[in-house]
């Protein structure tokens, strides 16, 4: 509660880009400011998964390209966990997992290298951001696709007036789709 309210006094949005009617948040100004970037991170760590045991309820974490991977590692450096990365076509090499995406216009892809996910995994979700819920939605796919489990999402943000938190409730209880 308290990060939230510092995160949404502090990060700078620009209104109008990358096109009209959407108010970018920008994570520069959360990496530009020390004390805010050490907060993010220490309350994101707050909502990993964990048992009874407290243990870690997840074994791999996946992060999106590109602002995914700066508190993704972050936070599978904090957990121990192998991270594996979601990137947009033509920037992995060797055999892929392709999932194909709705966007507001036309749709978009994500990749994963295959071999990565395996049967029996428990794989943690990690962006900067839920909007639509179509870009996480397509790595819970490749998820199961994979055999695997989805250990729950964690975003920094979650913009609340869309609905991508009801679209990520298809994947796992709402309990476990977090953000700050
Ligand atoms: P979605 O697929 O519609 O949920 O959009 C989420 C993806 O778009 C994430 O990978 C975000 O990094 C990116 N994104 C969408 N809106 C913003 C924003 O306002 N700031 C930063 N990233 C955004």
């Amino acid at each position: 509660e308290e990060c939230r309210k510092v995160l949404t006094s502090e990060i700078k949005t620009f209104p109008d880009w990358p096109e009209k009617g959407v108010n970018f948040k920008d994570v520069q100004s959360i990496l530009f400011n020390p004390e805010l970037a050490s907060i993010t991170s220490h309350y994101l760590k707050e909502l990993l998964p964990k048992n009874k045991k407290n243990e870690y309820e997840f074994n791999k974490i996946l992060c999106f390209d590109a602002r995914g991977f700066l508190f993704g590692f972050d936070l599978a450096k904090i957990a121990n966990a192998p991270m594996i990365l979601a990137r947009k076509p033509g920037k992995l090499p060797g055999e892929l997992i392709t999932q194909t995406f709705q966007k507001e216009y036309g749709t978009d892809e994500i990749q994963v290298q295959e071999g990565l996910i395996k049967p029996g995994d428990k794989v943690l979700i990690h962006d900067d951001l839920l909007a639509t819920g179509g870009t996480a939605g397509a790595a819970a796919e490749i998820i199961l696709k994979c055999g695997a489990q989805i250990a729950g999402f964690n975003f920094i943000m979650d913009l609340t007036f869309l609905p991508g938190r009801k679209e990520l409730q298809k994947y796992v209880p709402n309990h476990k789709i977090k953000a700050l």
